[in-house]
């Protein structure tokens, strides 16, 4: 294994929720619950998991847009909530995160060129030329053309938006990109286009990804290993190929077997109803309510993220026998 470049401990995030304007009483729900994950250098990690499962919020503990309840994160191990503001600045440059929505992340007043090397700007690096230059550069690298440089952002296509913003995310150089959803407002033609220039970006610029996705097609596609997310824990963590032809948790299953299929007699349809974020006292197994395997001991005890085998970790006390 290489070394890792990103090391989470017991990280927690917690949010106060009011009951609503006629109800005093408030809720605390962990959104992101002790996880633990480590993100090697040089892998595409994929995490994955219905939506309001947490993904987005563990993506934004990470890139340090929130602070945790509690727990670490550390990159190339320094903690990242110990910070200085410079040292911060400089972990803002070598993690970037490509957004779902690229009409709304980009701004509507500047050029495509202005865009991509705004950040420049913002991180002092090179003069007014080399800015120019190596954003047109990044164009290139991500299938622009020099031609479109002065266009606006409602003159792109949404798979060309996409690549604005992922050339925008690598003309600082970055080590680790966070890809929130990236793909999933494309169709499907599209999608298979930026899926391809992301493994090649990341061969290019020896990248490592953490990519975010409610789409096991898409995290089959171009992960190494993947994450596996429910109400705020990871489940099921293991390589590519274990989870695909082996998963180990009920949950992965009930995904795997919602995936949309040629097979017209079989759905694709997720069973039961869609979990909610867990209150901070609710105890046992945070899958209990939907799981066709619950025991009682799945009621009082919460099953930890076990060690299965070499690389694969699971949180069911039924791993292996189900
Ligand atoms: Fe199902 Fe029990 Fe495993 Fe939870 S611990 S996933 S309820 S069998």
């Amino acid at each position: 294994m290489p070394n890792p470049l990103v090391e989470i401990q017991g990280l927690t995030k917690r949010y106060t929720l009011s009951s609503g304007f006629f109800n005093p009483q408030k809720r605390i729900i962990r959104a992101v619950d002790n996880v633990e994950l480590m993100i090697f250098i040089g892998e595409t990690l994929g995490l994955v998991g219905e939506s309001g499962c947490g993904k987005s919020t563990l993506a934004r503990l990470i890139t340090r847009l929130e602070k945790p309840s509690s727990g670490s994160v550390k990159f190339k191990g320094e903690d990242i909530f110990s910070y200085d503001k410079e040292t911060l600045k400089s972990y803002h440059r070598r993690v970037q995160i490509i957004f779902q929505d690229s009409y709304s992340s980009l701004n509507p007043r500047m050029s495509a060129l202005n865009t991509i090397k705004e950040p420049l700007t913002v991180h002092r690096m090179g003069d007014r030329k080399s800015r120019i230059q190596m954003a047109l550069e990044i164009m290139s690298k991500v299938g622009l053309k020099k031609e479109q440089a002065n266009r606006y952002s409602h003159e792109f296509s949404g798979g060309q938006r996409q690549r604005i913003g992922i050339a925008r995310a690598l003309v600082l150089n970055p080590e680790l990109i966070i890809a929130d959803e990236p793909v999933s407002s494309l169709d499907v033609s599209i999608q298979a286009q930026i899926l391809n220039l992301l493994k090649d970006l990341k061969k290019d610029f020896q990248l490592t990804y953490l990519f975010v996705s409610h789409d096991l097609n898409v995290i089959r596609y171009i992960s190494d290993r993947v994450a596996v997310m429910y109400l705020g824990k990871i489940v099921e963590l293991a390589s590519n190929k274990d989870i695909y032809n082996r998963p180990l948790h009920p949950y992965t299953r009930m995904l795997l077997s919602a995936v949309p299929v040629c097979d017209p007699r079989r759905k694709g349809k997720i069973m039961g109803v869609k979990g909610e974020a867990r209150a901070e006292n609710e105890e046992g197994c945070s899958f209990q309510n939907r799981c066709p395997y619950r025991m009682e001991t799945c009621e009082k005890i919460e099953p930890p993220l076990k060690k299965f085998d070499e690389q694969s970790f699971c949180a069911c006390h039924l791993a292996g026998t189900i």
